[in-house]
């Protein structure tokens, strides 16, 4: 018997009517929430990424002010656009997009991110501040994943939850993220052995490893919920790190690539920068 189908598009389209109605209410107090994103460099994919946030911007009706710098920019250069943006009271969040070219320092450009304007949750503030289980903006891809989860009422409270992948991106945070919402978490990464077996005991597996189709029906318990965050183009088009045809039979609820926890990603900056504004009205 096959599992629900998570969709991330709908999901995703219902946080984005939630930001906008917190929109219209700020608006309301006089603050348009703004979002500056810098990007620098030339990378296609960046440059899509960039073009669809500022598509959800004015969905949502947040306010965008971006900058593109080109590859050449030195770090002073790239210092500079942050603190004008730090120093701008217009605007409430401020994301970088990743990679940077390179001769480029992402930690210490992000650290040089006001915290109170970190939207991608990946300031060191924010991460100790997960870490301490305080209140944080959290990193959009695992709190997207964490919206899906309670979208769909999968409570990981008590659950058995295995995370393959460790970065500071996604596995770190999703990790985290678990522990807070009481799952017994095991983070594996390309020194694990035995992964099968590792995955096996999930509950909920997250697979966050970026090798196209590499959990099939061998990783997975039947009955687990399994989330895919990879995003791999092949061949034949774009698709998760989990072989769906193969485990969408067994899994008790999957999400799908495209259309899964990609969505979710950019519509929890929305409202990690809503969150930004009201926190600046309030103080
Ligand atoms: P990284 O390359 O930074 O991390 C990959 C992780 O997977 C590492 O921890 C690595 O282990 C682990 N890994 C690699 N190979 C294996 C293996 N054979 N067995 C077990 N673990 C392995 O990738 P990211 O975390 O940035 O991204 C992961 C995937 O998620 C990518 O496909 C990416 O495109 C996608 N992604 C999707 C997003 C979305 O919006 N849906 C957003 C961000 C990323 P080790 O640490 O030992 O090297």
């Amino acid at each position: 018997m096959a599992g629900v189908i998570i969709d991330g598009k709908k999901v995703a389209s219902q946080v984005r009517a939630r930001v906008a109605e917190q929109v219209r209410e700020l608006v309301a107090l006089g603050v348009t929430p703004g979002l500056a994103v810098v990007l620098v460099g030339d990378d296609p994919a960046s440059q899509s990424y960039v073009n669809m946030k500022e598509r959800d911007c004015r969905e949502v009706g947040i306010r965008s002010f971006d900058t593109r710098l080109t590859a050449r920019t030195s770090q002073s250069e790239l210092e500079e656009v942050i603190d004008r943006f730090n120093a701008d009271p217009d605007v409430h969040g401020i994301l970088l997009q990743l990679p940077l070219p390179a001769g480029l320092d992402a930690e210490s450009a992000i650290a040089r991110i006001s915290a109170d304007k970190d939207v991608d949750g990946f300031h060191p503030m924010s991460i100790g501040r997960l870490v301490r289980g305080l209140p944080a903006p959290h990193a959009c891809t695992p709190e997207g994943v964490m919206e899906l989860l309670r979208a769909y009422d999968i409570d990981p409270a008590g659950k058995r939850a295995v995370v393959v992948g460790r970065s500071v991106l996604v596995g770190k945070p999703m990790a985290l993220l678990l522990i807070e919402a009481n799952a017994t978490v095991t983070v594996c990464h390309s020194r694990t052995r035995d992964l099968t077996a590792v995955c096996r005991e999930a509950d909920i597996l997250v697979a966050a490893i970026g090798r196209p189709e590499m959990i099939d029906e061998r990783y997975v318990k039947p009955g687990a919920v399994v989330i895919d965050v990879g995003i791999n183009r092949v061949e034949r088009g774009m698709v998760g790190d989990v072989a769906f045809d193969r485990v969408a039979p067994i899994a008790s609820a999957i999400t799908p690539v495209p259309g899964g926890v990609g969505p979710m990603t950019r519509a929890i900056l929305m409202v990690n920068t809503v969150d930004a504004a009201q926190a600046a009205a309030r103080r």
